[in-house]
């Protein structure tokens, strides 16, 4: 039994020692640098899908009109501030009462409590951020995809006891950054009861996911009188209109020509063409399909 125990425990230890000189080892840099520029472009997508997660925030946090033009902090530093505060919830403390009505009506609550303003400038910024939640959602599959691609791409050169006992540490070691998968970005709001004991307490939560982004938008946009509207071109941003506009598009970068035919991960975003905070809507002439390069490019020139 002992001798087993201690066979076991040395091919282990023997299998370790081998893991590591290999991922040491020439060999394994080569098959590294070979995919370098591939790497780079992943980890690159995912801190653009961070960004684009972060986007609640930058809205929550930043005044309409003047503070948004006077911010001209340089596009990293800006970055860095938006990744900061990513995880966004709120909570409003109230009577049970209040929980109750939140639950029946939570839009109305919503605005009410937490200041959304129904207004066209708020109906914008929601816009904005029902576009790149969608982006970053769709992103994510994507990218796990493409880092998957490339890792069975190179396959063949990587020895079948690492590949089947050290499939992470293979991801790590080639240099890709973690992907979060979570949907803990998307802004929760809570409201909730304590009473003064402690004995009795329920809460409303409220999270804005994409499905009651789009509900709330729809909610706003019944409420506001769009100054900008000709008749019948408007539109609310909403899931369906963007694949609508793919489609329309080819589903085909509008500046490089980059096609998700071409390109099977190839993560496209919607752009506005006349940005929103430039006095743009969302209406499909004024909407185009760019790959997440151009629509990152793009946005840093803006900013
Ligand atoms: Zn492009």
């Amino acid at each position: 039994m002992v001798e087993v125990f201690l066979g076991v425990l040395s091919v282990l230890i023997g299998y370790q020692i081998y893991v590591s000189f290999y991922f040491g080892g020439k060999k394994f840099l080569d098959v590294k640098n070979s995919v370098a520029i591939y790497t780079k472009n992943c980890n690159d997508l995912n801190e653009h899908i961070e960004e684009l997660k972060s986007t609640y925030s930058y809205v929550r946090s930043i005044n309409y009109g003047d503070s948004h033009l006077q911010d001209d902090s340089r596009y990293n530093m800006k970055r860095r501030k938006w990744s900061e505060n990513k995880n966004s919830t709120w909570v409003h403390n109230c009577s049970s009462s209040v929980v109750k009505n939140a639950n029946n009506q939570p839009f109305k609550y919503l605005c009410k409590y937490f200041d959304i303003k129904s207004d066209e400038e708020q109906v914008s910024k929601l816009e904005e951020v029902l576009n790149n939640f969608s982006a970053a959602e769709q992103g994510k599959v994507l990218l796990s995809n493409e880092r998957d691609r490339i890792v069975s791409d190179i396959n063949s050169e990587i020895p079948t006891l690492v590949s089947i006992f050290s499939g992470k540490r293979l991801i790590k070691e080639l240099g890709f950054r973690d992907i979060d998968l979570s949907d803990l970005y998307f802004p929760v709001y809570t409201f909730q009861y304590v009473s003064p004991g402690g004995n009795s307490s329920s809460k409303c939560v409220i999270k804005l996911d994409l499905r009651n982004l789009e509900a709330l938008l729809s909610y706003l946009g019944a409420l506001v009188k769009f100054r900008k509207s000709i008749a019948g071109q408007r539109a609310l941003m909403t899931v369906a209109l963007r694949e609508r506009i793919k489609a329309r598009d080819n589903f085909t970068c509008k500046l490089c020509s980059l096609s998700s035919s071409t390109e099977r991960n190839l993560l496209l975003e919607i752009d506005h063409i006349i940005p929103l905070s430039k006095g743009g809507v969302t209406s499909e002439e004024n909407l185009q399909t760019l790959c997440w390069k151009c629509n990152r490019t793009k946005g840093a020139k803006i900013l």
